[in-house]
């Protein structure tokens, strides 16, 4: 590879809101075959905001708002935000699960707020009336986040966001360049779905945890494909650098940033095909 070349290309990159960690990045781009794209803050808007509170108890968006206070996730900016009425607590042991939820003590009680698999497992047993609620939501395509206390869950939050403007046209450019893509998520299937078929994406691998989206990555790998990974979030950071083409948004966390190969100021999916094609044109020059 000629290094002139591989320079020209990325500072023309730069220019472009695209890039590039190194030579060596755009050299990672060779023979990609399928794109991975992590779902919140990456191919939809990441900005979720909070829908229907469904409760058995009147303090449940108050505490689970005061223990997400704590908390960079969207789903935590959506539960504080749709809580501004709310006089928050402090909170004292908070501790975050990444990809699972959050735990904290708020006025004496020990909250847990995050998936209702991650209630369960930190003792708080579902009421009938919640479990609807849940399901619900999830039959809606949005995301069912849950409170619980004393041993049981206490409150339903139903947060959803968008798919990003001009998403699909984006997925549709991916499949021009030859590229497959795969959507891969710690969220529910059903939301998981509804944003794929929005999008045009037909493979979908949902409720992932963090750690399992490295094993993904690895599985496509061992399949025979060179994968590019797209993520924003601290949970991606290690598909992002386990795939042979790391991109990260630029709008997300520095952990996916400095994990990737490649950032994409634009957080726009159409940045995702711009930055392969010159990747491309550029190790199309040298060989
Ligand atoms: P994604 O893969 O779509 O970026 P994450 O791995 O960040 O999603 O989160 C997966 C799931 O974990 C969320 O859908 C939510 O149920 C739960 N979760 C994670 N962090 C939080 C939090 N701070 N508050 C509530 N729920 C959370
Ligand atoms: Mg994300």
């Amino acid at each position: 590879a000629t290094p002139v070349a591989l320079l020209v290309g990325t500072s023309r990159g730069s220019q472009s809101g695209i890039l590039i960690t190194g030579p060596e990045a755009l050299e990672n781009a060779r023979g990609i075959d399928t794109v991975v794209l992590d779902k919140t803050g990456t191919v939809t808007t990441g900005v979720m905001t909070l829908g229907r509170v469904t409760a058995t108890d009147d303090s449940a968006l108050r505490l689970a708002a005061s223990l997400e206070a704590s908390s960079e996730h969207p789903i935590a900016r959506a539960i504080v935000e749709g809580a501004a009425e709310e006089k928050l607590s402090p909170v004292t042991g908070f501790a975050a699960s990444s990809g699972l939820g959050v735990t904290g003590t708020v006025d004496g009680v020990r909250v847990v707020v995050g998936r209702p698999a991650f209630a369960a497992e930190n003792g708080s047993v579902m009421p009938e009336l919640l479990a609807t609620a849940v399901s619900e939501a999830e039959d809606a395509g949005a995301t069912a986040v849950v409170v619980g206390w004393d041993g049981a869950v206490r409150g339903v939050f139903t947060v959803s966001d968008r798919v990003k403007p001009g998403a699909r046209a984006a997925i549709d450019r991916l499949r021009r360049q030859g590229l497959a893509p795969v959507l891969l998520t710690g969220d529910n299937e059903r939301a998981a779905n509804r944003v794929a078929a929005e999008v045009g994406i037909d493979r979908v691998i949902a409720g992932v945890l963090p750690e399992q989206k490295v094993d993904e990555i690895r599985r496509l790998q061992a399949e025979g494909h060179r994968v590019a990974m797209v993520g924003d979030g601290v949970n991606d950071a290690a598909a992002l650098a386990t795939a042979n083409l790391g991109l990260a948004m630029g709008t997300g966390t520095d952990a996916a940033m400095s994990a990737a190969d490649i950032t994409l100021v634009r957080a726009e999916l159409g940045a995702v095909a711009d930055a392969i094609a010159l990747s491309r044109r550029t190790l199309g020059t040298i060989s």
